[in-house]
Formats: C-alpha cells, structure tokens, sequence
C-alpha cells in the first residue's frame, strides 16, 4: 500500500494493551483507508499511520479506546502550511499574490484603502483618486455590507459594482471588495481584483468552497472570535479547491478590554509568518473602531512585519454612511504613508545591520 510515505501520525497505546484491542484500533484505521505499521516499544505498542491522515485526524483518535495519545507529525493544513525553506537560497518559499498592478507577498509591500461603503459614483471616485494620489495601490470599498443592524445602510449592490467598474476604469486602480452569498461571487469577480471574505463569513464554508474553486485572488478576513488555527483551515477551504491565490487579513479579535469590543491582535503577524507561507495584512480600521489608533496601530502593524494595510478612508467622515468614526481623512491618510514608508526603510536596514 502507502508503506514508502512517511508516517504522518503516531498513535501511542496504553502500555500492556492485549492484541485483539489493538486490532480492534487497526481495523478502524483499515475502513478509513490509511497504511498502518505496529512498531513494537518494550511496554507498549506504536501505530504509524500513512496515508490520507487528515480525515483520521479529524476523528479524536486520541480518544478512541486503548489509544493514550495521538501526535501528528504533518500540518492539519498541509495548503496554508509554510512550506520548508527552498534550498537554493531564494525567498522562503512565501506565496506572492498579484492583484491587479498591486503585488503582496515576497517582500512585496501595499496599501489598500478607500471607504467602507461605496456610497454614490460621486464619493466613490472621489475618493479613490484621493487614495491614490497618497499612494494606496488597491481601492477598498463595500457594496454588499455585513451590518449589525438590519436597519443599518446595507450597500448599494448591483449598482455599487458598476460605480467600482467605472471607478477603475477611470482611476486605473485595482479593487477588493466584499462578497457575502455564493450567488454574486460571479458579478463581484467581474468588477474586483481581490475578493473580500469578511469577518463574519470567515467559516461560512459554502463561500470558501466556492471561492476555491475560482481563480481570482481572495482576501481572507480573520473571524473576530477564530483561533489562529482556526483562521489558517479556512484558507484552507480555499486552496484544497485549487484557488492558491489568498491573502489573509488581522482585523481584531473580541475583546471586553478594546474600544468598540475589539483588540488588534498584532501578535498573529509573526505567528502567522511561522505558520503559513500566505501573505498576512492587517485591517487597524476595524481592529480599533477608532480614529485616534488607527494610524499608531497601522504603523506597529508594519514594524511587526505586516505585507500589507487595509485602511478605511473618507473625505467627509461626518456624514459617512457605515463606520465614519474610524476613518482616517485624505490628509491624514497621506501622511500614514510617509511613515509607513519611513518604517519599511528602517526594517530594512536593520535587516542589512
Ligand atoms: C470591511 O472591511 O468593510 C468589514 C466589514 O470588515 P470586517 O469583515 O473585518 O468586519
Ligand atoms: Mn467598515
């Protein structure tokens, strides 16, 4: 069978187990299609599983009768795992995520920004050519919103996609905007560059298999309440169904300590570098629900070594239709972008020291 793979899983015994229960673990693994080698210890025996591991893995084997402990020795996401560094000195094997003109990923860095909402033709285009004048290299903009409240500006749909394909037709910038049923991801692929999941959608598994099966880069918002783990097997979804193209996102987690019950956890920046060869950026808008933090916290976001920044920005944040008190103004956005860039020349001469 599958015996010149590598064992993937270790099934520990309890120690003296008599050899019909031991059978009775190995003819469980026989059903579920694994290879399986007893290693004999000098008080217990060993069950090395090759083969398709992961369904087994998803079963507890660990609580099954006569099994002491499971250790796994392969990635429960064998697609979002960072794979060994390459041996022939090039980047570590880190996925690059080409949206449009705009390049994540690598050491390649960007800033996407616009308003939450696209909220007429007018307010749109005005402020895609404000971000990008100040050096964003992707429009961000709703159309389909996910709000609290029902009775909240929902977007503007189907018209909202063909104000952003004007927009970019007439600004040349490319766009990623927000998807929330399986049945628009056609038309918003049409008009965006990068595909939003968001927060709130991040386990919605029928959109994930569908977007897997897509061929336009998706950006993954992390779940406000997922784990790391968590967050890493939604991906997951996604490229197991062939689309490798994702870019994840740390927008906060809940938290009681936060304004607006939110923390951004820039912590998940370098844990996800260990863990995943993806392109991490991080959202301080949404992770803070507050003006005042969003430019130190985007700036802590890049000296942690984020590829990226996903800024929300308006001109007339006053009058914002979905989350005004978070938006940076055109002026100050700007001026985040000089001090991002500052950072970046400092990270990388420390790189060099
Ligand atoms: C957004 O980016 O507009 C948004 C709704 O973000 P999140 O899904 O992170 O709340
Ligand atoms: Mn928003």
């Amino acid at each position: 069978m599958n015996h010149d793979l590598p064992a993937a899983l270790i099934l520990v015994l309890e120690a003296g187990l008599p050899a019909t229960r031991r059978n009775r673990i190995r003819s469980r693994l026989d059903e579920l299609g694994v290879s399986v080698t007893v290693v004999a210890g000098p008080d217990r025996e060993y069950l090395e599983v090759r083969g398709d591991h992961l369904p087994v893995e998803t079963l507890s084997p660990e609580s099954w009768d006569g099994v002491e402990r499971a250790i796994s020795l392969a990635p429960e996401y064998p697609h979002a795992a960072r794979r060994p560094e390459s041996s022939d000195g090039s980047a570590a094997g880190s996925t690059v995520v080409q949206v449009g003109s705009a390049t994540f990923g690598g050491g390649a860095f960007g800033i996407m920004a616009g308003p939450c909402a696209v909220e007429s033709a007018d307010q749109a285009l005005r402020i895609a050519r404000a971000v990008s004048e100040a050096g964003a290299v992707v429009l961000r903009a709703g159309v389909y919103k996910p709000r609290t409240s029902p009775y909240a500006f929902q977007g503007l749909h189907d018209p909202g996609l063909a104000i952003l394909l004007d927009v970019k037709r007439t600004v040349g910038i490319p766009i990623v905007t927000e998807v929330m049923d399986t049945a628009d991801i056609e038309k918003v692929a049409e008009v965006a560059d990068l595909i939003q999941v968001g927060s709130r959608n991040m386990q919605n598994y029928a959109l994930l298999r569908q977007l897997g099966k897509i061929r336009k880069p998706v950006l993954l918002k992390r779940g406000f309440a997922a784990t790391l783990r968590e967050f890493l097997l939604a991906a997951e979804y996604i490229l197991s169904g062939g689309n490798d193209q994702v870019v994840l996102c740390e927008r906060g987690i809940r938290s009681a300590a936060g304004t607006g019950n939110v923390v951004l956890d820039l912590g998940a920046v370098p844990e996800l570098r260990l863990r995943t060869h993806l392109p991490v950026i991080v959202d301080p808008s949404h992770g803070s629900q507050d003006r005042a933090r969003v430019a130190p916290l985007a700036r802590a976001a890049v000296a942690a070594g984020a590829d990226g920044l996903l800024v929300e920005v308006h001109d007339d944040p006053q009058r914002a239709l979905s989350d005004g008190q978070q938006a940076l103004t055109p002026d100050s956005f700007r001026r985040l972008v000089t001090e991002v860039a500052a950072i970046r020349t400092a990270l990388a001469g420390l790189a060099q020291a």
